[in-house]
């Protein structure tokens, strides 16, 4: 007899999706929004989207980019206005130049990554097996009540959101993720709900292992098996047979770990201590494959991002090595002296 197809309805909160399209960002290898993809493909897994969780992820991503380059720029222009007030001279004219090099390449990087980014998020959007659900004024208020009733995930006040509107979204999407089911039972008798999320007001304690009994009364009516997990590796693991190692459930964790450590500091701008805290971890093989490498890290030597003189001709080179150091996101860590050319890999 041929056993009955189980479907995997699954919900990935903002939080989750946004620090997989960063790892993207940073090209690691774990490439789970491919994998997501992957499934969604293959008919195995359906993404249900609340409309609110799908504007909120491309804000995010759209103010995250922007604030980067934003405090980038920021930073580099300090740089070029010291080197200003210093005597004019030959030296301060080259070193000059090469920080507006900087600028302009990291600025033209960071432009291109967000295109790629929201390019991979889009991609996702559109697939044949999302199940889109629209934002209604009866969804909103359904939202409201559940936040108004303190039932879970309700956003408890100690937290850094600041307004009543934006307290109200995780709500408001579970309330649509529930509200949708009684449709998708319909078109498969036989379906489980898996979310992935890792914000704490889903659980039943900080440990985040057992999804709160409000939610999971809520929806055990509704479907065959409810199950959670805060990590998408797991949940591809465990539930859709893409294998990650530990070394890679690992890197994830310290991405989403520096990210969590910013609070709100991820709504309004990506943290420079994201890419820096994950990157820390590679070695040079990893380094020399990034996207605006530009040569092999073997020709070239190392240095820290704080080397103030050139190894070979001895110039100070300390401003230019601070602002080339700032693309570290993008993967430009291969430096050239502005005088005598020497390359160098500025070591993250
Ligand atoms: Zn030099």
């Amino acid at each position: 007899m041929k056993k009955a197809v189980v479907k995997k309805i699954v919900f990935i909160d903002t939080s989750v999706f946004i620090n997989c399209a960063l790892e993207q960002v940073e090209k690691q290898d774990l490439l789970v929004l491919e994998k997501i993809k992957k499934q969604l493909n293959a008919d195995k897994m359906i993404l249900v989207m609340p409309e609110n969780i799908r504007m909120e992820i491309l804000t995010v991503l759209r103010n995250g980019f922007g604030d980067l380059k934003k405090k980038i720029e920021v930073k580099i222009n300090n740089l070029i206005s010291e080197e200003i007030k210093k005597k004019k001279s030959k030296r301060s004219k080259i070193i000059l130049k090469s920080l507006n090099k900087s600028k302009r390449e990291i600025k033209g990087g960071i432009e291109k990554q967000y295109i790629s980014t929201k390019k991979v998020v889009e991609e996702i959007f559109n697939n044949k097996n999302i199940y889109s659900i629209d934002l209604t004024d009866r969804l909103i208020n359904l939202g409201l009540k559940r936040a108004l009733l303190l039932r879970a995930p309700y956003t408890p006040l100690k937290t850094v959101w600041k307004t009543t509107f934006e307290k109200d979204q995780d709500c408001v999407a579970f309330e649509s993720v529930l509200d949708s089911l009684e449709k998708i039972g319909k078109k498969f008798k036989n379906f489980e709900m898996i979310f992935c999320v890792d914000d704490s007001d889903y659980f039943e304690n900080d440990k985040k292992e057992k999804l709160h009994e409000e939610i999971v009364n809520d929806l055990k009516s509704k479907c065959s098996k409810i199950q959670a997990f805060t990590s998408p590796l797991d949940m591809l693991d465990s539930e859709f047979k893409e294998e990650y190692t530990k070394e890679q459930r690992e890197d994830y964790e310290t991405l989403a770990d520096s990210i969590r450590a910013e609070a709100g500091g991820l709504w309004t701008g990506f943290s420079e201590s994201t890419s820096r805290s994950s990157l820390s971890n590679r070695g040079n093989d990893q380094i020399s494959s990034l996207s605006f490498s530009t040569s092999t890290s073997s020709s070239r030597l190392e240095i820290t991002g704080d080397t103030k003189y050139c190894l070979k001709c001895g110039n100070n080179i300390e401003s230019s090595i601070k602002a080339e150091h700032l693309g570290y996101l993008l993967g430009q860590f291969p430096f050239d002296c502005p005088f005598c050319h020497k390359q160098y890999m500025i070591k993250i």
